[in-house]
């Protein structure tokens, strides 16, 4: 077996673990169960409109664990807040 064919053969054991530790991270992540959402006393009622800057959606949250919650993400954006609805 001559060197460079054994450098290969190191790179592609390497280039393979590093797969396969990204693939089980990706699979963990997935199969991880999401948190338990609080118990509804713990959330307030809001009435408050997020606007995406970038596409224009709109969306009305009404349920939050606090009294002003964080805009939510969307486009990869903070979303703006629209005036709270009365
Ligand atoms: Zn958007």
């Amino acid at each position: 077996m001559d060197l460079a064919r054994v450098i290969w053969l190191i790179g592609a054991a390497l280039l393979f673990v590093f797969l396969w530790r990204v693939g089980v991270g990706m699979l963990r992540s997935m199969t991880t169960p999401l948190p338990p959402p609080p118990p509804e006393g713990e959330l307030r009622k809001v009435n408050v409109k997020f606007r995406c800057s970038v596409c224009g959606l709109e969306i009305k949250t009404m349920l939050a664990p606090e009294e002003d919650p964080e805009p939510p993400r969307h486009c990869l954006e903070d979303m703006d807040l629209v005036a709270p609805v009365e």
